[in-house]
């Protein structure tokens, strides 16, 4: 499956923005964003110049793609989907991807990364339902149970993302039962439930000319 092979700190500092694509190192003061807050690359100190409206709609979406650590072509096939639905499209876009079950398990804590979700959700750490789910793009629909497998519980990545809980809080979309090691979708999220800051209508007039 293909996947970005480049550091991930770059593609934050790209973004000049905090991806929190690492896990514990970027609540930390090693954060390459905290270190060097300007663009990678041998002229990224002085690229400085005025963004156009059509920079302003790419880098927004190569943020959001970048944060939920999706390609280009699966990014337009939310986008198309998100299209198709009844509702506002770029809060259909943002809301279906939170629904993707790394994102999940990423949001219940029992990953310290999208990135790191991914590679439980595909090693069959996960289930959903009580059945394992190895699929990332998975979409969990309202009532579904995300859960730790059993074997699965005392892995070291999840142990230690767990201990990273406090820095993060659980959205109100989903309920978690730690000592269970699961966690249910007991309402579908909306666009309040986007904690970063996105605008998502320059995605939407991007895809839109
Ligand atoms: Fe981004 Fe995390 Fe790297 Fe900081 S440590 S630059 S937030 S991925």
């Amino acid at each position: 499956m293909a996947r970005y092979r480049e550091s991930v700190c770059r593609l934050c500092r790209r973004e000049s923005a905090k991806l929190y694509l690492k896990g514990e190192r970027c609540y930390a003061d090693k954060c390459a964003i905290e270190r060097r807050s300007y663009p990678p690359g041998e002229h990224g100190r002085r690229r400085k110049g005025k963004i156009i409206r059509y920079g302003l709609q790419l880098r927004e979406k190569q943020r959001v793609k970048r944060i939920y650590g999706v390609l280009e072509k699966q990014f337009r096939l939310y986008f198309k989907k998100a299209e198709r639905q009844k509702g506002i499209t770029g809060e259909n876009l943002l809301t279906m991807l939170e629904r993707r079950l790394d994102n999940v398990v990423y949001r219940l804590n029992f990953a310290a990364s999208r990135a790191q979700a991914r590679q439980l959700v595909r090693h069959g750490h996960l289930q959903v339902n009580g059945r394992k789910v190895s699929i990332a793009s998975y979409l969990v629909s309202e009532g579904g149970v995300v859960s730790v497998a059993e074997k699965s519980r005392k892995l070291q990545v999840i142990q230690e993302a767990l201990e990273l809980e406090k820095n993060r809080e659980v959205p109100g979309w989903l309920e978690v039962y730690t000592e269970e090691f699961k966690g249910q979708v007991i309402r579908m999220p909306t666009r309040e439930d986007i904690t970063f800051a996105v605008q998502e209508q320059l995605i939407v007039e991007l895809y839109s000319k």
